[in-house]
C-alpha cells in the first residue's frame, strides 16, 4: 500500500496491488519498464448472431457467469443461470446497511485504468467511475535500506528473464518450486526487506510469503502497471446488477447445483429448489463457481484425474473487511498529520466513503491472512470490538465517533470459501494451465481461470473466453 500518507485528496488511490509501485528504491520500481502486458490481448466475445442456438446452463451469477450468460444471450443462445445465493454478484458485494445511504465494498473494490473488460461494461451500462478521496492511515514507509538495493535489483532481473506468463520458459519451474520467502532468502534479502514484503504481499495476495509460489508472485509483478484506480459510483454491485437485470428471468436464484451428469448426448444438472431436487438438461455447461464450491459438486462420470486434482488442490487466500461507521469523518481533520504505523492486526485502514456525502463516514479496516483468521475466531460481537480497538490505536478519536460496522470474512462464506485463488509452491506450473481446460461439454470460468487472475476484470475476461468456447464447440 502507500508509502507516504499525509492527506490524499481527490485523485488519491490505493488498490490492493498498488504496492508494486511503492516497493521501490528511489527510481527503481520492482516492475521493470521493459515488462509489457504478458496477459495477452483483450479479446471480447463477438456477439455476432449465431446460426445455431445452443442450450447452455451457467453455474454461478458472479461476474464470470453473468458475463458468459449475457454475451451468449446477445448472440442468440438459450441460456439458464443457476445461482446458489439469493443475489447476483458473488464476491462483488456492496454493503448498503449504513446510515444516510452510505455504502462500502466488502468484496472486489478497485477497478484499474487498464481493466478493459470491466470498462466496457461500465460504458455500456452508463455507469460512472470515481477515484474518491482516500485516506490511508498506514504510515509505514517502504523505503528500503541500501542493503536492499542489490536483492531488489535481482528480483527485477529475474522478472525480466523468466517472462512469467510464457509457458515454455524452463526457468519458470525453478522459481515455482520456491516460496516467495525462499526466493527472498536465496537473493540475500535483508530481514527488514523480508518483513516489509511479508506485510505487503499479505495485503496484495491475501496470503503470506511462505505459502505462495515465487513464480506466482513474479507473474503478478509482471501484470501491466495501472496508472489509476477507481470504484463504481453508486457501488460496484451496479455492474452485476446491470448484467442480472438484462438476463432477468434467465437467472434462477437460491438454486445450488449438486450434481452434473455428462456424456456425448448432453448434460443433466441436478440442483436444489426449495429443498427438493430438480433437473435441467443442456448441450453445454459453463461452471463459473470457485473451485472451493466446485469440489462439492458430484460429477458423473468423474472428470479426468488431473482436473479433479486441480479442483481439489487450488488454494484461496483470506481477507477480512470491516467497514466501520462514524458519526463524523474525524480523519479529515487530521489532514496533514503523520499517523502512527500500523502494527499487528490491520493491513490497511482507508476511507470507504470518499465521494459520498457526509458528515457521517465509513472507514474500512482491511485485514488479510492470519490476522483475519485471528479475528474470525471470535464471536460476532467481539470481532467488531477487536477491530475497533485496533483502529483506535491508530486514531484515538475513533471510539468517540463509532456508531457500528459490518464484518465480512470470505472464508466462512459457503459460496466463496476464500477471497481469490493463489498458487502454492510448485502449483503455478502444475495447476495453472489445467484450471481453464474444458472437459467434454463442460467449460470453466471464474477469476481463477483468467490471466487477470484474482480481479473482477479476470472474472469478466473468463466469461468472454468460456462463452467463446461454448459457442465454438462442434456440438
Ligand atoms: C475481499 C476481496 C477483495 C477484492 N479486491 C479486489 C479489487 O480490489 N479489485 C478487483 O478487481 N478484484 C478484487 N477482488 C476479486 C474479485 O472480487 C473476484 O475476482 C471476482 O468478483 C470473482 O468473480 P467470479 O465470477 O469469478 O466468482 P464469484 O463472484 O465468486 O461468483 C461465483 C458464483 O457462483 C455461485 N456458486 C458457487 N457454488 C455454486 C453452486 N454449487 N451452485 C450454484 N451457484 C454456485 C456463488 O454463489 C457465486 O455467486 C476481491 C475479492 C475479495 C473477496
Amino acid at each position: 500500500m502507500r508509502n507516504k500518507v499525509d492527506s490524499l485528496p481527490d485523485e488519491s488511490r490505493c488498490s490492493r496491488r498498488d504496492f508494486l509501485k511503492t516497493l521501490s528504491l528511489g527510481a527503481i520500481a520492482l516492475r521493470p519498464s521493459s515488462i509489457r502486458a504478458q496477459v495477452g490481448p483483450t479479446k471480447f466475445f463477438s456477439r455476432e448472431k449465431t446460426d445455431r442456438s445452443k442450450k447452455i446452463i451457467v453455474i454461478g451469477a458472479g461476474l464470470a457467469g453473468l458475463t458468459a450468460a449475457y454475451e451468449l444471450t446477445l448472440a442468440g443462445h438459450d441460456v439458464t443461470v443457476l445461482e446458489a445465493r439469493n443475489r447476483a454478484g458473488g464476491r462483488v458485494l456492496t454493503v448498503r446497511d449504513f446510515a444516510d445511504d452510505l455504502y462500502a465494498e466488502a468484496g472486489g473494490e478497485w477497478v484499474e485504468h487498464n481493466h478493459d473488460y470491466m470498462h466496457r461494461y461500465v460504458e455500456e451500462f452508463g455507469l460512472g467511475l470515481y477515484r474518491g478521496s482516500f485516506i490511508d492511515t498506514e504510515q509505514e514507509t517502504l523505503n528500503f535500506s541500501p542493503r536492499s538495493r542489490e536483492p531488489h535489483e535481482k528480483l527485477q532481473s529475474i522478472i525480466k528473464q523468466i517472462k512469467p506468463f510464457e509457458d515454455k520458459n524452463p526457468s519458470r519451474a525453478e522459481y515455482d518450486r520456491l516460496s516467495f520467502y525462499q526466493l527472498l532468502k536465496q537473493i540475500n534479502a535483508p530481514a527488514e526487506m523480508i518483513s516489509q514484503m511479508q506485510r505487503e504481499v499479505s495485503n496484495l495476495m491475501a496470503i503470506n510469503i511462505e505459502s505462495i509460489s515465487a513464480l506466482h508472485l513474479l507473474s503478478e509483478f509482471a501484470l501491466p502497471e495501472s496508472r489509476a484506480s477507481f470504484r463504481i459510483a453508486g457501488g460496484n454491485d451496479l455492474v452485476p446488477k446491470s448484467l442480472a437485470s438484462r438476463l432477468s428471468e434467465k437467472i434462477h436464484y437460491s438454486r445450488p447445483v449438486l450434481k452434473i451428469e455428462h456424456n456425448a448426448a448432453g448434460v443433466i444438472v441436478t440442483f436444489l429448489e426449495n429443498g427438493s431436487q430438480q433437473q435441467l438438461t443442456s448441450e453445454r455447461i459453463i461452471i463459473a463457481a470457485p473451485f472451493t464450491c466446485v469440489r462439492h459438486i458430484e460429477f458423473a462420470p468423474a472428470l479426468s484425474e488431473q482436473k479433479m486434482k486441480t479442483i481439489r488442490a487450488l488454494s484461496y487466500g483470506q481477507i477480512l473487511k470491516a467497514p466501520l461507521q462514524f458519526r463524523e469523518r474525524f480523519w479529515l481533520k487530521a489532514k496533514g498529520e503523520r499517523r502512527r504505523s500500523l502494527t499487528g492486526l490491520i493491513g490497511s485502514v482507508y476511507e470507504a466513503t470518499g465521494g459520498q456525502p457526509g458528515p457521517r463516514g465509513l472507514l474500512t479496516a482491511y485485514i488479510p491472512d492470519k490476522s483475519g483468521m485471528e479475528i474470525a475466531r471470535l464471536g460476532v460481537d467481539d470481532r467488531l470490538k477487536k477491530i475497533l480497538a485496533a483502529v483506535t490505536e491508530l486514531h484515538p478519536e475513533a471510539g468517540r465517533y463509532f456508531e457500528g460496522g459490518a464484518v465480512k470474512w470470505w472464508q466462512e462464506d459457503e459460496w466463496a470459501g476464500g477471497t481469490y485463488a493463489y498458487f502454492r509452491p510448485g502449483e503455478s506450473v502444475s495447476l495453472r494451465p489445467r484450471i481453464a481446460e474444458p472437459e467434454g461439454r463442460i467449460h470453466f470460468a471464474g477469476e481463477h481461470t483468467a490471466s487477470w487472475q484474482g480481479y473482477m476484470n479476470g472474472a469478466i475476461e473468463s466469461g468472454h473466453r468460456a462463452a467463446r468456447e461454448a459457442q465454438e464447440a462442434s456440438s
